[in-house]
C-alpha cells in the first residue's frame, strides 16, 4: 500500500510540475525548420556574458527575445596568445575559424590573411552585410571583411572594405572614409563611383532610406563613434530590419549578415550596470526584429553570441527583480564560457560546448559550403 501511495504521489507531482510549467510558459519555443540555411544572421553582443543577459532580463519584466531560441550552447573564447581574448581575435575566430593573437583583424596567428565567411559568401554569390553600433571599422565588424595586423589601423581597414563587394554596411566612422590622415583618398566618393548608394547621418535619417535592391548600400550613422542608446541612439533595430529585408532581395542565393551590439562591451569596461542594461535591451530589440524576419520563413539560421564577457559582472545579494545590485571584478574582458543561441535550419549544430572557432565551421556547414547538399539538420 505505501508503495502504491508513493507511485500515485510521484505521478501527481509530475503532473503538477509539467502542468504548471506548460501553463506558465509565456514564450513558446519555436520548432526548428528542417532544411539547410539559405540565410545566416550572426548577432554579436560584444562583451555579453550570462550576467549581462540576466541583468537585461530581470530589468525587462523577466523577459528577453533570447528565450525564443530553441538551442543553446557555449563557446570557449580564448585566443591564440591569451586566455582572455580581445574583440579582434574573438571576431576573427567567428569569421575565419582560426584562433589568432589579440589585436589581429582577419589574420591567422602567423599574420596571414584568412578567408572570412563574408568573403566566402560573396564568392559563392550570396549577398552580405555588416551592421554595428560602433564605427564600421571597429574590431568586430572589421574582422569579417579586413585583414590588418592591428585593430587600430582604422584607415587601412576602411580601404580593405572597398576590396570586397559587400552589399550593405551600416555603422559609424565616416571620417575614416572621407577625411583620411594617411592618404588623400576619399573612400566615400570611391564607394559611390563603384555604384554604391552612400548616405550618412548628416544627409538623411536611416528611417527615410528606401534601399534600391539593385545597388549596394552604405549608411554612416556617425562621423566617429555612434552615441550610446542612453544618449538617443535608436538605429540598431531599424538597421537590423532594413538589413534583413534588403539582403533577402539582393541575391537569390541567400545572404550572410553580421549585426553587432557593440556598446554592451563599453558599458562593461566602464562598470556601469544601467548603461549596460540599456545597450542590452536595444540589442534584444534587434534580435527580435531578426527573429520576426526568420520566423516568417524556414530558410534562415539566426545565431546570437558574444566574443567574450566584459567586466566580470555579477548580480549580488540585495537584488530584487527589476532592481539589481551589480558587482564587477574587472575593467577588462574575462575568460568565462560564452552562451550561443540558435534558431532555424542548422540550429541543432550549436548545442554543446565547443571552441569559438567552431562557430565559423558550423555556419559553413549550415550553409552547405562543405558539401553540395547538406544532410537534414536534426530537430532538437
Ligand atoms: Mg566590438
Ligand atoms: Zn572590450
Amino acid at each position: 500500500m505505501p508503495f502504491y501511495n508513493r507511485i500515485y504521489g510521484v505521478i501527481f507531482l509530475l503532473f503538477v510540475f509539467f502542468g504548471c510549467s506548460v501553463s506558465k510558459s509565456e514564450h513558446d519555443v519555436v520548432p526548428l525548420p528542417p532544411n539547410r540555411a539559405k540565410n545566416v544572421i550572426l548577432l554579436i553582443g560584444d562583451g555579453m556574458g550570462l550576467a549581462q543577459i540576466t541583468a537585461a532580463m530581470y530589468n525587462n519584466g523577466n523577459h528577453l527575445s533570447l528565450e525564443k531560441f530553441p538551442v543553446v550552447g557555449f563557446h570557449k573564447s580564448y585566443s591564440a596568445n591569451d586566455l582572455i581574448t580581445d574583440s579582434a581575435a574573438g571576431a576573427t575566430a567567428f569569421s575565419c575559424g582560426v584562433k589568432t593573437y589579440n589585436n589581429a583583424i582577419g589574420l591567422s596567428k602567423d599574420s596571414l590573411a584568412c578567408k572570412t565567411i563574408l568573403e566566402e559568401a560573396e564568392e559563392r554569390g550570396l549577398a552580405t552585410g555588416l551592421v554595428a553600433t560602433s564605427t564600421i571599422v571597429h574590431a568586430t565588424p572589421a574582422a569579417f571583411i579586413a585583414h590588418q595586423k592591428l585593430r587600430v589601423l582604422y584607415e587601412n581597414i576602411a580601404s580593405d572594405m572597398l576590396n570586397v563587394d559587400v552589399d550593405l554596411l551600416i555603422g559609424g566612422g565616416k571620417k575614416y572614409f572621407d577625411r583620411r590622415e594617411n592618404d588623400q583618398r576619399d573612400l566615400y566618393q570611391e564607394l559611390k563611383d563603384k555604384g554604391y548608394r552612400v548616405y550618412d547621418y548628416s544627409t538623411r535619417p536611416l528611417e527615410e532610406i528606401i534601399p534600391d535592391k539593385k545597388r549596394n548600400l552604405v549608411y554612416f550613422t556617425a562621423d566617429n563613434l555612434p552615441l550610446p542608446v542612453s544618449a538617443g541612439r535608436t538605429y540598431l533595430p531599424i538597421a537590423s530590419n532594413l538589413a534583413t529585408n534588403f539582403l533577402a532581395k539582393r541575391s537569390e542565393n541567400g545572404f550572410f549578415l553580421m549585426i553587432e551590439g557593440s556598446q554592451i562591451d563599453w558599458a562593461g569596461h566602464a562598470n556601469e550596470g544601467e548603461l549596460l542594461v540599456s545597450e542590452m535591451l536595444d540589442f534584444d530589440k534587434a534580435i527580435n526584429k531578426v527573429l520576426d524576419f526568420a520566423r516568417k520563413r524556414d530558410d534562415t539560421l539566426v545565431i546570437v553570441t558574444a566574443d567574450h564577457e566584459t567586466g566580470g559582472m555579477s548580480i549580488n545579494q540585495g537584488s530584487v527583480m527589476g532592481e539589481l545590485k551589480y558587482g564587477f571584478t574587472s575593467n577588462a574582458h574575462t575568460g568565462t564560457l560564452i552562451p550561443v543561441f540558435a534558431y532555424g535550419p542548422g540550429a541543432a549544430l550549436f548545442s554543446g560546448i565547443y571552441e569559438n572557432t567552431a562557430i565559423h565551421d558550423k555556419i559553413r556547414k549550415a550553409f552547405g559550403f562543405n558539401t553540395p547538399i547538406l544532410p537534414k539538420a536534426n530537430s532538437n
